[in-house]
C-alpha cells in the first residue's frame, strides 16, 4: 500500500510550533491524512458521531509534538480530501471565515458531509450562507437548494429569478448546478415563472383592458375632450355597453403586459408603465392626454403595481417546490 498523502495546513502531520497536539487522523477517500483534534470534532457533531473514538492519552507537554507523530487512531471517511479539508475548516472556530469564498462550488458536497457526520451547526451555517447568495446567484442557489432538500430556500431563489428574464429559456445559460437536479426541478421553476407571469398579466389586464369602467376618470377612459382620433370608444348599449380606452393606452398597457410576461415582478411593471415615451407620438397629438396622461399614469401605477405584486405573492406562497 502506498503511503498516504499529508493534508495541507492546518491539518498537516507537522504542527505549528505552538500547536496543541493532535490526537486523531481522518483519512479521506483519496488517501489523504488529516491530523485533527478529537475534541473539536466531538463539539462540532451534535449527534456525537466522534464521541466514542478511543485515542491515546495526550502528552503531558502542550508544546510541539515530535517530528514522528505518535501512533494515532485513524478513521477512514468517505469524503474526498477537497471536501474534508473544507468541512474541517468549518469545524475549527477561527476558520469559519473561509465560507465567503467559492463555497457555492462545493457546498452541496460539504453540506452532505456535515449532515452525515451529525454536524447540524455547520449545516445551519451552510444553509445561511446559501440563502445569503440568493440575490447574486438565484439559479445556482435554486438548484443547490433543490438538490439538498431545502424547499424554502428554493422558493426564495425561484422568486429572485423573477427579477430578470428566464435564463432557462436562453439556451446559453449553463451552470454546473443544473446537473445536480433532475429535469423536473427545472421544469417546476419554469412552470412557477409561467404562473407568476400569468398572474401578473391578469393584474395588468384588470387595470388596462377590463371594459365597462363607467365613472373611471383617467383620461384614456374618457370619450370627450380629446383631439380627433384619440379617446375611448364606446360600443353597444345598456348592459352590453363596452368601453375601449384610447388607442395609445391600449398599446401602452400591452407593452406593460409584455414586460411582466418576461419579467414577472413589481419593478418591471412600474418601469414599463412609467416609460411612456413610445406613446409620445399619439399623446402629443391630443391636448387632453398630453396634459393629463403623465400624472394619471402615476396614479395608475400606485394601484396597478401593488396588484401585480399581490398576484405574484399569492403564487409564490402557494407553489410547491
Ligand atoms: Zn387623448
Amino acid at each position: 500500500m502506498s503511503p498516504s498523502e499529508r493534508a495541507p495546513s492546518p491539518f498537516a502531520a507537522d504542527p505549528a510550533p505552538d500547536a496543541w497536539p493532535r490526537d486523531l487522523i481522518l483519512r479521506s477517500s483519496d488517501d489523504v491524512e488529516f491530523y485533527v483534534h478529537k475534541a473539536v470534532l466531538v463539539l462540532s457533531s451534535e449527534t456525537g458521531a466522534f464521541r466514542d473514538i478511543a485515542v491515546p492519552a495526550l502528552p503531558a507537554s502542550t508544546t510541539a509534538a515530535t517530528d514522528a507523530p505518535p501512533d494515532l487512531p485513524v478513521i477512514q471517511v468517505k469524503e474526498s480530501s477537497l471536501v474534508l479539508y473544507r468541512l474541517l475548516l468549518l469545524c475549527y472556530p477561527k476558520r469559519k471565515g473561509f465560507i465567503t469564498g467559492d463555497v457555492l462550488e462545493h457546498i452541496h458536497l460539504i453540506y452532505r458531509a456535515a449532515h452525515s457526520h451529525g454536524m447540524e451547526g455547520i449545516c445551519e451555517l451552510l444553509r445561511s450562507n446559501l440563502f445569503a447568495r440568493i440575490s447574486d446567484e438565484p439559479y445556482r442557489v435554486y438548484s443547490l437548494a433543490c438538490s439538498l432538500g431545502l424547499p424554502e430556500t428554493a422558493r426564495a431563489a425561484a422568486t429572485e429569478t423573477l427579477k430578470g428574464p428566464n435564463l432557462l429559456l436562453s439556451g446559453e445559460y449553463e451552470i454546473f448546478e443544473f446537473t445536480l437536479v433532475t429535469g423536473s426541478y427545472l421544469i417546476a421553476l419554469n412552470r412557477f415563472r409561467t404562473q407568476c407571469a400569468d398572474a401578473a398579466c391578469i393584474a395588468v389586464d384588470n387595470h388596462g383592458v377590463i371594459v365597462n369602467l363607467e365613472g373611471e376618470d383617467h383620461c384614456w377612459w374618457s370619450t370627450k375632450g380629446h383631439s380627433r382620433g384619440c379617446g375611448a370608444m364606446v360600443t353597444g348599449a345598456g348592459t352590453d355597453k363596452v368601453w375601449r380606452p384610447a388607442i395609445w393606452f391600449q398599446e401602452h398597457i400591452a407593452r406593460v403586459r409584455d414586460a411582466v410576461r418576461k419579467t414577472p415582478c413589481r419593478e418591471a411593471a412600474a418601469t414599463a408603465l412609467m416609460d411612456y415615451t413610445p406613446c409620445f407620438p399619439l399623446i402629443g397629438g391630443c391636448s387632453l392626454c398630453n396634459a393629463d396622461a403623465p400624472r394619471q399614469l402615476v396614479r395608475l401605477a400606485n394601484k396597478l403595481v401593488p396588484d401585480v405584486g399581490a398576484q405574484i405573492r399569492f403564487i409564490v406562497d402557494h407553489y410547491r417546490f
